[in-house]
């Protein structure tokens, strides 16, 4: 099947004619007409007229060029239906697009459709949405994880070459780690995040999903770069990223922070046997994270949110799943007049401190590994219905929010079944030797080629 195979092997069957995007999308709409009403992993499909006419009308500008793709239904799509899966966006149809799917549609990508995930990017589940739960491709009575769910789990079940996720506090790096893909969470500010619909804006980050990190190095180099739509856009040059992948492993410093499971360790023992070097380090705030996040997170979403009054956007506020309310209540208790000190500004000078355990520990390596998340995707229910254990989930993932940091997520094994994910964390601006090492890791692994039986 075309949709196994990477990008840059893609398009070089498009240029030789071996294969057509028409080919393709057919590829992709076959899979999803046979397994999506069961995994439900769209919110909206477009026309398969309209894209079968895109597909005939590919220009090859670029490597992204007639590739298929998914958009996580929290970024906004000109004249496509944007509801950050929430029924208080229910009929919301925008008239722009965000600058991430402008660039795409400039490079010639073709969007096939908008991804399920947790309202507003609240959860790590994607069970949290007004559009019925997203069920992992691997296994239909577990979660795909989120909250870019969908997403993860189109790129896992071939639905599509590849995704763009939005990561506040792990929503892509987790439904990568539990569909067993790759995915990366961008420096802050790398990628613009106008047209991104608002979750924590401090910690909101667009990144790419996909099967392998040679794809994630060729949609980052297209997709990243300062945007006068956004001040926090980064001016920093962009690198061609996938133009040299290579690195010797005997150069590379990996700091390890505790003890790692057995699929994590061996994932270290392999970049360890090509030569890395193992660093003990320690990130002694890790054990306030998941406080500090839970509460820097909702009092920027509480305060996000509050544009959807039903005046200026949105229907009915009483639309809100009960992860956001809980979210919004959280959040504007932290804010409140009173209590600010004793919660918000607490967790402020907590991320200082978080910040501060990173960069010494940088001084010390260049990357740091550690795990996705504590287990393999959760059976539907687990988490939705134990709010804590939901939280506690996002440990690993969390503090580069809070840090700013880059981190990507890649496959390194099965447990019970289900795909294990690692993350390799950098210091701020280090995509390149991320991509670097994660790329030899699989040059040297097959696990990111495993794919689920459907
Ligand atoms: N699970 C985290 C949360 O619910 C992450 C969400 C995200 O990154 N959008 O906040």
């Amino acid at each position: 099947m075309n949709l196994d195979l990477s990008i840059s092997q893609l398009a070089v069957k498009y240029r030789s004619g071996e294969v057509t995007p028409e080919v393709v999308v057919n590829e992709c709409l076959e899979n999803i007409e046979r397994n999506n009403p069961e995994l439900n992993i769209f919110i909206t499909l477009r026309d398969k007229q309209e894209l079968l006419d895109e597909a005939r009308s590919v220009k090859f500008d670029t490597l992204l060029s007639g590739v298929p793709y998914v958009l996580k239904d929290a970024y906004v799509t000109k004249n496509i239906r944007t509801t950050s899966a929430s029924n208080v966006l229910n009929n919301y149809v925008p008239d722009y697009d965000a600058t991430v799917v402008r660039k795409l549609k400039e490079a010639g990508a073709i969007l096939i459709g908008k991804t399920n995930m947790d309202a507003w990017g609240h959860g790590g589940s994607s069970e949290n949405t007004d559009f019925g739960p997203v069920k992992n491709p691997w296994d239909q009575t577990r979660v795909a994880g989120g909250s870019s769910g969908g997403a993860a789990a189109a790129v896992s079940a071939r639905m599509a070459m590849f995704a763009i996720g939005e990561d506040t506090g792990g929503s892509i790096r987790n439904p990568a780690g539990w569909c067993g893909i790759s995915g990366l969470k961008v420096t802050y500010g790398r990628v613009s995040r106008y047209g991104a619909i608002a979750y924590a804006s401090s910690l909101d980050s667009v990144g790419p999903m996909a099967k392998n990190v040679e794809d994630l190095s060729l949609i980052l180099e297209l997709i990243a770069g300062q945007d006068k739509l956004d001040a926090t856009s980064s001016p920093n040059n962009v690198p061609i990223y996938s133009k040299n992948l290579n690195i010797a492993p005997s150069t590379i410093k990996i700091g390890v922070p505790f003890e790692l499971d057995s699929q994590i360790k061996e994932a270290v023992g392999k970049l360890v046997s090509m030569g890395a070097q193992i660093i003990d380090i320690s990130l002694p705030m890790l054990k306030y994270a998941v406080s500090t996040y839970y509460l820097l997170a909702p009092s920027e979403t509480s305060s996000n949110l509050g544009r959807y009054d039903g005046i200026r956007f949105g229907q009915d506020r009483s639309n809100f799943t009960q992860e956001s309310m809980r979210r919004i209540m959280i959040g504007t208790y932290a804010l409140s007049a009173g209590y600010y000190d004793a919660y918000y500004k607490k967790a402020q000078q907590v991320r200082t401190k978080i910040i501060e355990d990173y960069n010494k520990a940088f001084e010390k390596c260049d990357v740091i590994i550690m795990p996705v998340a504590p287990t393999v995707a959760t059976k539907l229910g687990e988490l939705i219905s134990d709010p804590i254990k939901n939280m506690l989930a996002d440990l690993y993932m969390v503090t580069t929010n809070i840090a700013g940091i880059p981190s990507l997520a890649i496959p390194c094994g099965f447990e019970e079944g289900m795909p294990v994910g690692f993350q390799i964390q950098g210091p701020m601006f280090s995509e390149e030797l991320l991509f670097k090492i994660g790329h030899q890791y699989q040059q040297v692994t097959d696990w990111h080629k495993a794919k689920p039986n459907l």
